[in-house]
């Protein structure tokens, strides 16, 4: 990838004259099956600019009270789209159908909001892959009354791994779509969001406002093009070592890992049983080359990627033990 970014032919993107930057813009559209698409600096700025671009000011998103636009986007979406949350009790990335659909503003009233946008999350940030069944559904909803479904598919290419399907079979049920480069897929930098040509012309304008407008943005793009077409095929190896890390850790006692949610490459797990510290614990695996997150929700996190092979594993199991059994 070094090298790719090192060669990369550049121009500047603010004039749309990155010949980088739009290969990759390009090839996105056309892996996940939207018209265009555009290049954003993280996964955050692609989802805000989603909102800011299908939202009017003072209208309102419907979405899951666990996604990350709520819990992890520092409040962003009342700062720059200036939308309402209306948020509904996710269960593991999905929420009640019916419930969005009684969400719905649909008669005109002077007290009313508008519905602005419907927002699903695949994979899910709780390490989930939701069904297309539900999506296909909650789309359905969305064409019924004219609203625009948003998906944050920050690891989407994760969930078509897990579903045994091009990404295109999950995209089809979301008018837009934002996907990270930088995660799973290894690019040191950029997300991606894809919709209709006319809104990412709009998205377009916006990200300037929003202070997104890259120069010389090939050198990350050229990263980006490889992370879109060599990494997606080799994530099911992050996915297995996933579950060969939860299986292993599963057997010290004291852990109690979270097995049933271990779809993609994350591994979630909670150590209240050993009466340990969790902040603690991070700081020792931490000195010990391990990094972790501390507990959110009482659950703490382990993610497996490109650079961690199963001996890797071997190694973050074998510590778990000893730092557990002694102190
Ligand atoms: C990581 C993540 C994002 C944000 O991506 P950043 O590049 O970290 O801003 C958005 N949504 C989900 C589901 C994520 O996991």
């Amino acid at each position: 990838m070094r090298e790719a970014m090192v060669r990369a032919e550049v121009g500047d993107d603010v004039y749309g004259d990155d010949p980088t930057v739009k290969e990759l813009e390009e090839l996105a559209a056309r892996v996940v099956g939207k018209e265009a698409a555009l290049f954003v600096p993280s996964g955050t700025f692609g989802n805000q600019l989603a909102l800011f671009t299908h939202c009017l000011r003072g209208s309102e998103v419907i979405l899951g009270d666990d996604c990350h636009i709520v819990q992890h986007e520092v409040g962003a979406a009342s700062v720059i789209a200036g939308v309402q949350l209306r948020t509904l009790p996710g269960h593991k990335g999905e929420f009640s159908l019916s419930e969005i659909e009684n969400k719905i503003r649909k008669e005109e009233d002077i007290h009313y909001p508008a519905t602005g946008l419907i927002e699903i999350e695949n994979a899910h940030s709780g390490g989930r892959v939701i069904s297309l069944n539900w999506m296909r559904d909650v789309y359905g909803i969305g064409e019924k009354y004219r609203i625009p479904v948003h998906l944050d598919g920050a690891r989407l290419f994760n969930a078509a791994a897990y579903l045994h399907v091009d990404v295109k079979e999950i995209t089809r049920f979301c008018d837009s779509v934002m996907f990270c480069l930088s995660k799973g897929l290894c690019a040191p930098v950029g997300s991606l969001l894809a919709g209709r040509q006319d809104f990412i012309d709009r998205a377009r304008k916006k990200r300037k406002l929003m202070g997104g407008g890259l120069r010389q943005a090939g050198f990350l793009a050229a990263a980006g093009i490889l992370a879109l077409e060599k990494m997606p095929h080799r994530l099911k190896e992050d996915h297995e070592n996933a579950l060969f890390l939860g299986e292993q850790l599963a057997r010290i006692p004291g852990i109690h890992v979270k097995s049933e949610d271990i779809q993609i490459n994350m591994v979630f797990f909670s150590i209240r049983d050993s009466g340990r510290d969790d902040l603690a614990l991070v700081a020792q695996l931490k000195e010990r080359g391990i990094k972790a997150s501390s507990a959110e929700g009482g659950l703490m996190r382990f993610v497996t990627h490109y650079g961690v092979t199963k001996d890797d594993i071997r190694y973050v199991v074998d510590t778990m033990r000893h730092l557990l059994a002694g102190s």
